[in-house]
């Protein structure tokens, strides 16, 4: 039968396609694509003309169907993403599971992500990370994700798109206070390449005061709680206890 590829694909500089890359997506049978018009022009660019499918979070249970059938008759498929590597915050989770659940080989052919562009560059602790992905859009839900991780050690790292930016380091702010270390890391690969670092009332006064300090993608980072926001966080919660004790009967 047949293999499916899951090829990662730039996220700006075209130059990061890997020759490896390149080979297989003019390999293979067909590519699946979240965006055909978005990766025509990519194609396009490498010289690679393929048939495609369209395979993206709305349509994706009833399109694997489609490329399982194809490796069932013994020809390779490619999973693309817009940018980036596939099933990263990206679709792909059902067709890949699917394939495995069938037996069919899947194998990665790895290239640029931004989550991992990001962290190796930023300067935080990355011998552990928690990638969480997009923040909930509703403000509310953001908060409370934040809320829920802010005594988190690890660094942590999401996705963002443009036009939440300011809103988002605003409510970090809110909820791990102006000390807290961040890392933003803007339109990596591309010609306005910016990274924000420092204590979070800095980094929002920075970005606040850039005209264009708002455009382009953003990978956000946090520093992990340290040890004395943890024991902060403990003292907390033995007033919480000690006052729920004299309350209770
Ligand atoms: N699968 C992709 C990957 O491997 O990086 C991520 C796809 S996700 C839908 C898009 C998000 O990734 C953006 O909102 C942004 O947070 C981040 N991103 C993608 N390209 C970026 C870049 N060049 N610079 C900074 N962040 C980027």
């Amino acid at each position: 039968s047949g293999t499916l590829y899951i090829v990662a694909t730039p996220i700006g500089n075209l130059e990061d396609m890997s020759p490896r890359a390149t080979a297989i997506l003019s390999r293979v049978s067909v590519i699946a694509a979240e965006d055909t018009r978005h990766s025509g022009r990519l194609l396009q660019y490498l010289g690679v003309r393929k048939p495609m499918v369209a395979l993206h979070d709305h349509n994706e249970r009833d399109k694997a169907g489609l490329v399982l059938d194809r490796l069932a008759a013994s020809q390779d498929v490619a999973l693309i993403s817009d940018a980036g590597t596939p099933l990263i915050s990206d679709p792909g989770y059902v067709l890949v599971r699917e394939a495995r659940a069938r037996g069919f080989r899947v194998s990665p052919v790895p290239g640029a992500c931004a989550l991992v562009a990001a962290l190796s560059a930023a300067g935080l602790p990355t011998d552990r990370f928690l990638f969480e992905g997009f923040l909930p859009s509703r403000q509310g839900a953001r908060k409370a994700a934040l809320e829920r991780l802010s005594g988190e050690s690890a660094t942590l790292v999401f996705y963002e798109s443009p036009h939440r930016i300011v809103e988002t380091v605003r409510e970090i702010e809110r909820v791990m206070g102006g000390e807290r270390e961040l890392v933003l890391a803007r339109e990596l690969t591309k010609t306005f390449e910016t990274f924000y670092a420092g204590p979070v009332g800095r980094v929002r006064e920075s970005l606040e005061a850039d005209p264009h300090g708002s455009r382009g993608e953003f990978v956000v980072m946090i520093h992990g709680a340290s040890a004395e926001e943890l024991t902060a966080g403990s003292v907390e919660v033995d007033r919480v206890l000690a006052l729920l004790l004299t309350e209770l009967p």
